[in-house]
């Protein structure tokens, strides 16, 4: 019984996503294996704390058919194969499982035991402790759920796949990343969301400015996305992402259920509305009713004295 994670590579290291898949599995009790796509990633990879085994399947990342087949032939030596819950697992893994006749479990929000776990279904308003019986499970996980495993005290052996024929019915033809303002928001500590509230683009610009210098991701509403404050890449909730920061600061969200959902399980909420019986004051570990753009005009002010002070 062991555990494979598929790796990811950005920004020239191990994503943070993937260190915290492998805390995840490594919560199985199992040994964990990672798959990697580059001897440079491989190498990375073997330094991760716990790794078993790093597994080399190729010199650059599959696409998600060719992905799926590779897991496809490697699947029956492991009980899980597990990613993050972002796009190119959630492309391939149900397609392996589709191959190999097994069960896709998207993301889990907690690892009870070896084969038990734990996912939110509508919205977060369920939450179902799932048992998988099959041979091998694949699944996705929440990222924002689990610690991320160090990236240093490993010293994993490095196994060469066969290669793959890869699947060219479809070809990446570019990449590019979504205009972010400041930090990765799935990653980040602190997240400064804002919303409607915020009544212009050049508004929220200002508060990405402000997240930026606090070291923060900048976060929005879909109202706000759908205004063109935001973009696409910054929404959070039900149909954007879910994040667990250590800090979540809401301004001028109302707090509608499809954006708790992709909010509610951050370490500490503080919300700014002017409206004292807005929704977000319900998940709010702080609160304060009023002007959001007083509050944001005293953080300002803050970090500045903070900045002319060093
Ligand atoms: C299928 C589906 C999926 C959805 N997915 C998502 C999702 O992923 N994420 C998401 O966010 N929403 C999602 N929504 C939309 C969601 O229902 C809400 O419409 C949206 O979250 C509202 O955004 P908002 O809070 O910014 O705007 P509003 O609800 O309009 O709230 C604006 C808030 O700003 C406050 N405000 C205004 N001016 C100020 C000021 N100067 N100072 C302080 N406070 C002020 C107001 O009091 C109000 O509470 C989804 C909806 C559906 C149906």
């Amino acid at each position: 019984m062991r555990s494979l994670v598929v790796g990811e590579w950005e920004d020239g290291a191990i994503s943070d996503a993937t260190l915290r898949v492998i805390r995840a599995a490594s919560e199985r009790g199992a040994p964990v294996d990672v798959l990697t796509f580059s001897s440079t990633m491989a190498d990375a990879a073997a330094c991760i704390e716990g790794i078993a085994r790093v597994l080399l399947a190729s010199d650059e990342a599959p696409n998600p058919e060719t992905l799926a087949a590779l897991l496809e032939r490697i699947a029956s030596d492991y009980s899980m194969i597990a990613a993050s819950h972002r796009t190119a697992g959630r492309s391939a893994l149900p397609r392996a499982a589709a191959l190999t006749g097994n069960a896709f479990l998207a993301d889990i929000t907690r690892v009870v035991t070896a084969q038990r776990f734990v996912r939110g279904l509508y919205a977060g308003s369920v939450v179902a402790t799932i048992e998988s019986t099959g041979a091998t499970l694949f699944a996705t996980i929440r990222t924002s759920s689990f610690a991320p495993a160090s990236r240093t005290g490993g010293a994993a052996s490095i196994v060469t796949l066969d290669t793959i024929a890869p699947f060219s019915a479809t070809v990446l033809i570019d990449r590019q990343a979504a205009a972010q303002n400041g930090r990765d928001l799935s990653s980040a500590r602190i997240v400064v969301a804002g919303g409607r509230g915020l009544a212009s683009k050049d508004n929220m610009d200002k508060l990405g400015a402000l997240a930026g210098n606090m070291g923060a991701a900048l976060g929005a509403s879909r109202a706000a996305v759908d205004a063109g404050y935001a973009p696409n890449a910054a929404q959070v909730g039900q149909t954007g992402k879910t994040v667990a920061p250590e800090i979540y600061l809401a301004f001028g969200i109302s707090g509608a259920i499809q954006h708790l959902a992709g909010m509610k399980d951050s370490q500490i909420i503080v919300a700014v509305n002017k409206d004292p019986d807005a929704p977000i004051f319900s998940v709010a570990d702080y609160g304060i009713v009023g002007d959001l753009f007083d509050v944001v005009g005293e953080l300002e002010a803050h970090a500045r004295s903070l900045g002319s002070a060093q």
